[in-house]
């Protein structure tokens, strides 16, 4: 009845991803680039891209892994730290294909060694970001290790975020891969300053999914699954066509060795199955006429971008993802839905 189905919508965006260097970027952008017009490229790396410079050769090397002609615009994000100056904001709004700074609160999660230790250090540059209408995207988690896990976005958000809001409230913030029904309330109660991303991974589990029938190596990532109420008020604020809410996959790649093994990395792949999977869970809670607000016009709108001028269709047809991607002579990354039926193909693009 439903196999002919179909969805045109203006082409998405991935407005949080992980792309990570070397081999394992070559494996993933072309995931991200098959589906996406543009993504916003976490600056997570080892060591963290802090500067233009570095920022610019990063977007080059990730341009490398795609054919000359490809439909692709990565956009940059740079990593702040204790360090960061009022003259680097300068520079960084002046430069092409740069239009936020991520802020990590210190040993978060992968690569965060080198964030922030407290954001009181680093108020003069914020102000100069908010001057200059760059976005701070923000991993909105304590860091510290007596917090309980399932705990640390609330605390962040109470005792971090909603003060940095009052204190400037001009600068544009992203709640990135919100997790928490409380990180919703802050959002919905805050003005159109404030906005964040949400997972496909966040809205289609709960925390049960790291212990379905043992532990799953595969289910963890950062911000930890939630408990079923907070996956709920998740899916509701995506479905409620409000402009504060858009895509963003966090699709961080690790190798199923880096994964499985004692101190196994934060991280879900998904950027091979991104759209397929926003539009099945869509499906599932009847709102499929909001899918194009969520995944192609809030984010490019908060990011005071042009909206992609290009289509994007989806197509109810199943397919099967792969068990594991291979790459390199020894390395596989498994992705999210790993084995599994996939409902819904993307079956044509149109630039
Ligand atoms: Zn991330």
């Amino acid at each position: 009845m439903s196999e002919n189905l179909t969805l045109t919508i203006a082409q998405p965006d991935d407005w949080h991803v992980h792309f990570r260097q070397g081999a394992i970027m070559a494996q993933v952008v072309p995931h991200t680039a098959a589906r996406f017009a543009r993504a916003m490229v976490m600056p997570n790396l080892s060591p963290p891209i802090v500067t233009v410079a570095q920022a610019r050769n990063y977007r080059a090397e990730i341009m490398a892994t795609l054919p000359a002609d490809a439909k692709f615009n990565p956009l940059m994000s740079l990593y702040l730290t204790d360090h960061t100056t009022r003259q680097q904001v300068t520079e960084a709004a002046a430069a092409q294909h740069i239009v936020g700074y991520k802020l990590y609160p210190a040993a978060s999660t992968t690569n965060s060694a080198r964030g922030v230790t407290r954001v009181s250090n680093i108020m003069p540059v914020l102000e100069g970001m908010a001057e200059h209408r760059l976005v701070l995207q923000v991993h909105a988690e304590v860091s510290d290790p007596e917090v309980d896990i399932f705990d640390r976005e609330a605390v962040f958000i109470e005792q971090i975020l909603a003060p940095l809001h009052r204190e400037i409230p001009d600068l544009k913030i992203i709640v990135e891969h919100v997790t928490t029904a409380q990180g919703v309330q802050f959002v919905q109660q805050t003005g159109d300053q404030v906005a964040a991303t949400i997972t496909a991974h966040h809205l289609m589990f709960n925390r049960n999914e790291m212990f379905r029938g043992g532990l799953r190596p595969h289910a963890y990532c950062l911000p930890v699954l939630k408990r079923e109420s907070h996956r709920l008020a998740l899916r509701k604020a995506a479905a409620s066509g409000s402009r504060a809410f858009f895509a963003g996959t966090d699709s961080a790649p690790h190798t199923r060795q880096s994964k499985q093994r004692d101190y196994g990395c934060a991280g879900i792949y998904s950027a091979h199955a991104a759209m397929e999977l926003y539009v099945e869970v869509f499906e599932s809670m009847q709102a499929l006429e909001k899918l194009e607000g969520f995944a192609s016009h809030h984010g490019a709108d908060f990011y005071g971008l042009a909206r992609n001028a290009g289509k994007l269709t989806l197509q109810k047809k199943p397919w099967r993802a792969p068990p594991s991607y291979r790459f390199g002579r020894q390395h596989e990354i498994i992705p999210l839905c790993a084995g599994q039926p996939i409902a819904w193909s993307i079956a044509g693009r149109d630039c």
